[in-house]
């Protein structure tokens, strides 16, 4: 608490990032980032990028991130909107959309930022538990609400839901806009960009910082109709013209270009993925079906956090919610071959010494 702080910056409660500590090397299956670097293009258009144009302000529409964006999905310039990450990208559709007068839908276990962005704007919020499965129950988001928000697949759950099963919500939210948060789809979901054009109040949001591996670029983007898209921008040009910079505009554009590395890269990751949960179930852990690059467990003896924290204790660093009906759970990040191969060998010494 302090003094200087407005009575809104005294009420908020942040969102804790994963921890990135810096102690010793870790191997680091905590924040989903992705164990491959990014395309050598991305690296190649940055460097060329970093040249004395740096004084000039950057394009505030990201008029060629946009087309890029929009031609990779099949879609108008107008149809897309770029932000400094997704998160940002989220936190300007809270803004943008949801009516205070009403709740907000989210599911109860779910993104932990949604919460956040909710109180940041004062906005009222519904839960809706998943169901004992861990499923999205979507027929429950049938109600009254000032907007919903759904990622697809859901975090922590990893488990996804088939793209064509969001049209009904959509039917019968035809005066709320859906938020679809796309930030794991690229590992085996299908998106819902394929709404865009049929429903004008679907908001796919996704970003460049797990199956692109670019996390520290910070680019996310949202697809809709042009009147959300407005939406957005009146939002963004009321805080920051310039949330995209030079650098990460030309390292955006090689990204989404190279499609070959993007896609060798996922069937990876999802091969591991795969191995994994099969091994992880037959030393008797529960798997979640997962179609992101982690996978959420829980073991029937084993105390999650106990796990946690021995596999922290040998240099291996997972996320541990302590959180209720998900509190015997870990989400563990897909890594490379060679990392997953050191943490399921921890794992076996901690849970069948
Ligand atoms: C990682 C993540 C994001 C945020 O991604 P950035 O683009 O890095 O801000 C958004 N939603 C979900 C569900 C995520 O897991």
């Amino acid at each position: 608490m302090s003094k200087f702080w407005s009575p809104l910056a005294a009420s908020l409660v942040p969102y804790v990032p994963g921890e990135q500590p810096k102690d010793k090397k870790y191997i680091k299956l905590n924040t989903n980032e992705n164990p491959y670097p990014p395309s050598p293009n991305v690296l190649e258009a940055i460097k060329a990028a970093a040249n004395e144009d740096l004084r000039l302000y950057p394009d505030p529409t990201c008029g060629e991130l946009s087309s890029v964006v929009a031609d990779y999905f099949g879609l108008k310039p107008n149809q897309v909107f770029l932000g400094n990450g997704s998160d940002e990208v989220l936190s300007f559709a809270f803004a943008a959309f949801f009516d205070p007068a009403k709740p907000v839908l989210f599911a109860d276990i779910t993104y932990s930022f949604y919460k956040v962005y909710a109180e940041f704007y004062g906005l009222k919020a519904d839960l809706i538990p998943l169901d004992e499965q861990l499923r999205m129950p979507l027929a429950l988001f049938n109600r009254e609400n000032g907007g919903i928000v759904i990622p697809n697949p859901n975090a922590p759950t990893a488990m996804l839901i088939p793209v064509d099963e969001f049209r009904a919500l959509l039917e019968q939210n035809a005066d709320q806009v859906v938020i679809i948060d796309e930030a794991y789809i690229d590992f085996g979901g299908e998106s819902a960009a394929k709404l865009v054009n049929d429903y004008p109040n679907v908001l796919v949001v996704q970003t460049l910082s797990k199956s692109r591996s670019l996390a520290g670029l910070r680019v996310g983007w949202a697809l809709g109709s042009e009147e959300l898209i407005d939406g957005l921008n009146r939002v963004k040009n009321s805080f920051n013209s310039y949330t995209i910079d030079r650098l990460a505009l030309a390292g955006a554009i090689a990204a989404i270009k190279d499609e070959a590395y993007f896609q060798e890269t996922a069937a990876k990751v999802n091969a591991t993925r795969d191995a994994v949960a099969a091994e992880l179930k037959s030393i008797g852990f529960h798997v979640t079906d997962s179609k992101a690059n982690f996978v959420f467990i829980s073991h029937p003896n084993v105390d999650a956090e106990a796990i946690f924290l021995q596999l922290r204790e040998q240099g291996i660093l997972v996320r541990y919610f302590k959180q209720p009906r998900i509190d015997r759970f870990l989400r563990v990040t897909i890594g490379t071959d060679e990392e997953m191969e050191a943490f399921l060998k921890a794992v076996r010494g901690i849970v069948a010494p």
